[in-house]
């Protein structure tokens, strides 16, 4: 058994996110782990939300909550959208808890200890009206290059020039408005990240199976160029810096969120007697670990979170494997949970079941490029896919049985060439579809599922039962046998990627495997089992989106 650790990125604790988070990894995190489970292999599937950092305070102001109500609130907010999509996490943490603050500062200490953090000051932007220092995208002004009026301190988005916050003309605190700005110095921590990049190159050399894409932003990030991070903020809601004359400031909260991982799997020990957090994390060498993640987040995972953990001359668990993906669009332009535009994951639920959202992304998961979403595309993608292919194929049979075999597998007869034909053309497709799965190819994944289905209908469609009944019952009992458990095998195959509607299917026939078993070995004893089963009636599987439907969704999720 392989022992398999997988986490996706921490979501942001402010706000439901919308579907281009899901996208990139937390449904293709959710569904690899469904499919090891199914392969039977030890799965710890680990997530959380990220809660420290300047837009939860400020989420809190606006809210007017205190920071830890707030995220307390927001957290089950998001764990109830997750639980409805059908992540099988097993555990959704927090990064605001005592473990993560503990482990954060140990990593720190072993950093220090080994030489890797230095002390600089900086010169900061401080709002006099806001009380606080002002990150640069809370700075805004005129861009000196284009005159543009909305440049924040980071960077222009008129003409794309990179900024400093002292480059603007007539800056002002984009919280309050307030314009008098000024410098002040403060102490800050770096990590010494330019000390560690042979370390982190070698450590890269030992990596494979990562998209092409992720290896080679990896590897424009580790040059001589990197640049040592600046690990603290002068900000109050956070980990604490423990290190004399930091007093009121707190780590980054990109130095403690990935570290939220590991400090997420001892809150799973905690949790429960009998099970060891160290086992997944220290001198794991017999576990293999995927991280799913979106390409903003390539430069923390293959730079600075290995920095942490490498750095820290402990024996931790570093990524093997890194499944990184591009955007998903909206209807040409972005997703943006800011500007509330796009389809967000609560509103998602409310108009149609998770398996149509679930099986859509994957379906076109944006895995070598950008893709679109449109709601046109997502109708008649899962109108043809779920409601016509897999919503058929189920109904169909399962009728049959009732009205021709009593509401059960009927016994009788024997396969013949038809079904060993069937199930040699599936034993290869099954293959194909397990290796899509392990190589983490979620499109292909999909489409080699749909064909599967495929597969199955053009059997009944070839062999029609219906019309064997009167001439050769024993043939046709045969056949309706071979179809229900058809049925059951393409529910099964789906099951990691559309788990409530293969489960609503499986159930209907007998079968409620908490985690339903990948098929193994020849094929045709598993197609011809199961005689005198009771059958359920299923009712539609998958409404088909009318049109009229279909406009209210455009309504409103259109662009
Ligand atoms: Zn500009």
């Amino acid at each position: 058994m392989t022992k398999i650790l997988i986490t996706s990125a921490l979501p942001y604790i402010n706000g439901v996110k919308h579907l281009g988070n899901l996208a990139g990894s937390l449904l293709p995190a959710d569904v690899h782990a469904r499919f090891r489970r199914q392969v039977g292999d030890e799965v710890l599937f680990i997530c959380g939300t990220d809660e420290h950092g300047t837009p939860a305070e400020l989420g809190a102001n606006a809210a007017g909550q205190d920071v830890r109500a707030y995220c307390d609130a927001q957290h089950a907010l998001q764990a109830d959208v997750y639980r409805r999509f059908g992540f099988s996490f097993d555990h959704f943490g927090r990064t605001s808890t005592p473990q993560n603050h503990a482990l954060t500062q140990h990593f720190y200490r072993r950093l220090d200890a080994a030489g890797l953090i230095e002390e600089r000051s900086v010169r900061q932007v401080w709002s006099a009206q806001d009380r606080r220092f002002l990150s640069d995208r809370y700075v805004r002004g005129t861009c000196p290059h284009c005159r543009s009026e909305a440049a924040r301190g980071d960077q222009c988005d008129d003409c794309g020039a990179l900024l400093d916050p002292a480059d603007l003309l007539r800056p002002r605190s984009a919280l309050s408005g307030a314009t008098n700005l000024e410098l002040r110095e403060s102490r800050h921590l770096f990590l010494r990240q330019a000390a560690l990049v042979d370390r982190l190159g070698r450590w890269l050399d030992t990596r494979d199976g990562w998209p092409p894409f992720v290896t080679s932003l990896a590897r424009s990030w580790l040059t001589a160029d990197l640049r040592d991070r600046c690990i603290t903020r002068d900000l109050s809601w956070g980990v604490p810096v423990p290190r004399p004359g930091f007093e009121g400031k707190v780590f980054y909260v990109w130095f403690d969120a990935p570290i939220g991982y590991i400090a997420a799997t001892q809150e799973w020990a905690d949790a429960a007697p009998g099970r060891d957090w160290r086992q997944w994390w220290w001198q794991a060498d017999d576990v293999s670990y995927i991280q799913f993640l979106g390409k903003d987040n390539i430069p923390f995972h293959t730079v600075s979170f290995p920095a942490t953990l490498i750095g820290s001359g402990e024996p931790w668990k570093t990524a093997d494997v890194i499944k990184g993906f591009h955007w998903l669009n909206y209807e040409g332009g972005k997703f943006s949970t800011s500007q509330k535009r796009g389809v967000f994951t609560d509103a998602a639920l409310t108009e149609l079941p998770a398996d149509l959202w679930r099986w859509w992304l994957i379906a076109n998961a944006p895995e070598s490029a950008d893709t679109d979403f449109s709601v046109a595309r997502f109708v008649a993608d899962v109108n043809k896919d779920l409601a016509d292919i897999f919503g058929n194929l189920a109904n169909r049979i399962i009728s049959l049985a009732h009205r021709a075999f009593d509401g059960r597998f009927p016994g009788g007869g024997v396969p013949g060439d038809a079904e060993r034909q069937l199930a040699h053309d599936l034993e290869q497709r099954i293959a194909t579809l397990q290796r899509h799965h392990t190589a983490l190819e979620f499109r292909a994944a999909a489409a080699t599922t749909r064909a599967i289905w495929d597969t199955a209908n053009a059997y009944l469609q070839h062999t029609a039962p219906w019309s064997a009944i009167k001439s050769d019952p024993a043939r046709a009992a045969v056949i309706t046998r071979v179809g229900l458990n058809l049925v059951a095998l393409g529910a099964t195959l789906a099951w990691s990627i559309v788990p409530h509607l293969a489960e609503r299917v499986l159930g209907a026939l007998g079968r409620s495997d908490a985690v339903p078993r990948w098929p193994n070995g020849p094929l045709l004893p598993l197609l011809d089992r199961g005689a005198g089963t009771p059958v359920a009636r299923l009712g539609p599987l998958v409404e088909k989106i009318t049109p009229e439907r279909a406009g209210q969704l455009t309504a409103r999720f259109g662009a």
